[in-house]
């Protein structure tokens, strides 16, 4: 079989699966009833959800897929996966994958009520707490039952210091978590159910950063960090920044401060780098092995970040095939080395729900394959949306946040 006759199956990210949209990437969060909405309409359009392994195995080697095949992913291994994606899956006889990072596993050995509990009338769904990440107990029950597959997503999903430019400074309500998961890892796990911004004094210098896997890291000298956090702290520490101007303040002390000392700062070398990267890659994929016993063979890039020297360990490592950004000229491969992915399409208006999300979806995915009258129907479907959301905000009742998430689940439009 050639690869031209083989079928093109789409591959659906999704992230969170719940109504709470309050968090820093609220937008990624899939409402549960339009996940629900989704999953229902491929069930009944004859939809049958293979695993990532499947569609390898038919690309590279021909072997047979139903007639309607379609993967649906998971990225972050967030505990809602467990609560509410698992169960409705099962309940309409679909399958999933999600992609993990063992720094951010929850310890807890004990399994977390979900919408089970809930259809045997154990509880009632507003009791259930989805707040958080997944622990191995789940993510074992979830491949014991044959729903979920896990997969790779590396190890510390973080982002580091590239350079010595300072381009912001910690401070209440800012959008860099990582600086705090790097400074205590082990805490990682509980970022969505604590408050981890003093982990790290405010004040301290955020320099140019870039996601782990593709950035040398850059360590700073410590000492300037140690200077703005005392005058930060001098200040009144949180009342310091309520002050109009306190970053230019921080940053003509920054300049001060280094035009006075010497300080210390360095990169890691090529060979510190390369190391991080095959740590990120095969001690992840090691981790998941022995604790779900099983083989890993997918990986899917945090944020998206990966580069040559990335992909070149990914495959020393051992793993088959790993994701492939929008952004990415080769994207949508047919190459079983590289999964392209489509974003799940989250069209829902707070309570109002503009159309029902599964008809939009499957009217997306129809299109994606080639059947064009599809991408009519879709693109009026879009544009319905598009008219909705500009009477939503010159009423001025539309959060900033839906704009982003539509912009988010599509980057190809
Ligand atoms: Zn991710």
């Amino acid at each position: 079989m050639t690869i031209a006759q083989k079928m093109k199956v789409p591959v659906l990210m999704y992230h969170s699966i719940s109504d709470d949209r309050r968090w820093l990437w609220g937008h990624l969060s899939c409402p549960v009833n339009t996940f629900e909405d989704h999953i229902h309409t491929l069930a009944v359009k004859g939809f049958a959800a293979v695993s990532l392994q499947d569609v390898y195995h038919h690309m590279q080697y021909g072997s047979a897929l139903p007639k309607k095949p379609i993967v649906l992913t998971f990225d972050d291994g967030y505990l809602d996966n467990w609560v509410y994606a698992f169960p409705i899956l099962k309940r309409y006889g679909l399958k999933g994958t999600i992609f993990v990072n063992p720094d951010f596993v929850d310890p807890t050995d004990k399994l977390r009520p979900n919408l089970d509990d809930v259809a045997a009338g154990r509880l009632v769904a507003s009791s259930l707490d989805a707040t958080g990440f997944l622990s191995w107990v789940e993510m074992s029950a979830m491949e014991t039952s044959g729903v979920m597959d896990i997969q790779s997503h590396a190890m510390t999903h973080t982002w580091y210091f590239s350079d010595d430019r300072i381009v912001d400074f910690h401070h209440p309500g800012d959008p860099y978590p990582w600086l705090v998961w790097n400074a205590k890892p082990e805490r990682k796990y509980l970022w969505l159910s604590e408050d981890q911004s003093l982990f790290v004094p405010f004040g301290t210098p955020i320099y140019a950063h870039d996601k782990a896997l593709i950035t040398r890291r850059y360590f700073p000298d410590p000492k300037l960090a140690d200077f703005l956090a005392e005058q930060v702290a001098n200040q009144g520490d949180v009342k310091s920044f309520q002050e109009e101007g306190w970053r230019d303040t921080l940053q003509k002390l920054s300049l001060q401060y280094r035009s006075q000392h010497q300080l210390d700062g360095h990169w890691e070398s090529e060979e510190q780098y390369k190391a991080r990267v095959r740590y990120e890659l095969g001690v992840s994929k090691e981790i998941i092995e022995a604790n779900l016993r099983k083989r890993v063979n997918f990986l899917c890039w945090p944020g998206g970040g990966y580069n040559d020297t990335t992909r070149r360990i990914a495959k020393e490592v051992g793993y088959l095939s790993t994701t492939l950004s929008p952004r990415d000229p080769r994207w949508p491969s047919q190459d079983p080395g590289h999964i392209s992915r489509l974003g799940a399409p989250i069209v829902q208006l707070g309570p109002k729900t503009l159309f029902r999300g599964g008809r939009f979806l499957v009217y997306m995915l129809y299109c994606a394959q080639g059947m064009r009258q599809y991408c009519l129907a879709r693109k009026s479907l879009s544009l319905l949306l598009r008219i909705q959301l500009k009477i939503e905000s010159i009423k001025g009742n539309l959060p900033r946040i839906y704009r982003l998430t539509y912009h988010v689940s599509h980057p190809s439009e």
